[in-house]
């Protein structure tokens, strides 16, 4: 065998054997986190994004109690699927993340979203500023001043690693939405899809929305989580301004195993 052959696979050998230790992990941490039998920890890792001092400000007042909204939510809809556990999660805050994530690459290939996906895990495990017991969950959160930006980049949530990505503004008058942003991320982790059109950014229906069979269908009154917005007709939905106002629909419900 020619030296150069023996070494090319000799590579691809040990990337093989990396990408079966990777997906035996996801595999055994998917069947874990869905069994809910046990709280599930969630660590956010907030981020300066835009290096403001009123950003820096935010942070240093931002405590893991932002996040209960969030907690309570997921264990009034846990409930109402007949799911035992009072509290399906719970958040611990970070410390602040001094380094930025990869940057997302605009409309990706699937081979350029694994790459970008393998580094911002290694990224994620390099830049880890907790100190606590290992996380199931980790979701890094990109913190921008409302007084600087008025639009933001995609959050996004993975399921294989766990882990997401989220965009938020670092204001108490966004908390809410920040946090129903955060749920949707998490949800991703647990395996829910999205159920809004990627064009178009409306609800699907009947998957994404709060009431489907409601009569009149328009205008909605509250958000499906992975619906991400309330309709309000054809061509427009509204963002939600709180997390009580929403619901986890059966085929979310469904995906993160709360049904059969
Ligand atoms: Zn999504």
């Amino acid at each position: 065998m020619e030296k150069k052959q023996f070494w090319y696979r000799v590579r691809v050998f040990f990337l093989l054997l990396i990408l079966l230790v990777v997906s035996l992990n996801s595999w055994l941490s998917r069947s874990r986190t869905t069994d809910w039998q046990e709280t599930l920890w969630v660590v956010i890792y907030p981020i300066n994004a835009d290096q403001r001092g009123d950003t820096r400000g935010y942070l240093n007042a931002l405590q893991a109690d932002h996040f209960d909204e969030i907690e309570q939510f997921l264990g009034r809809e846990a409930n109402r699927y007949g799911i035992a556990l009072n509290h399906p999660i719970e958040i611990h805050l970070s410390d602040v993340v001094e380094n930025e994530p990869p940057e997302v690459p605009d409309n990706a290939s699937i081979l350029q979203s694994v790459w970008w996906s393998l580094r911002f895990r290694y990224w994620a495990w390099r830049n880890s500023a907790w100190q606590g017991p290992e996380p199931d969950i980790r979701i890094f959160m990109r913190l921008f001043s409302p007084q600087n930006r008025t639009v933001l980049e995609h959050s996004l949530g993975l399921q294989k690693g766990m882990i997401g990505l989220v965009n938020g503004f670092a204001s108490v008058d966004f908390q809410s939405l920040n946090n129903f942003v955060t749920l949707h991320e998490i949800l991703h982790t647990l395996g829910a899809t999205d159920k809004y059109d990627p064009q178009t950014l409306q609800p699907l229906w009947p998957e994404g929305y709060a009431d489907p069979y409601q009569d009149p269908l328009l205008p909605q009154f509250r958000a499906e989580i992975m619906g991400g917005r309330i309709p309000q007709n054809d061509h427009f939905s509204l963002m939600p301004d709180a997390l009580e106002n929403s619901v986890i629909g059966p085929l979310t419900a469904q995906e993160i195993n709360w049904l059969n």
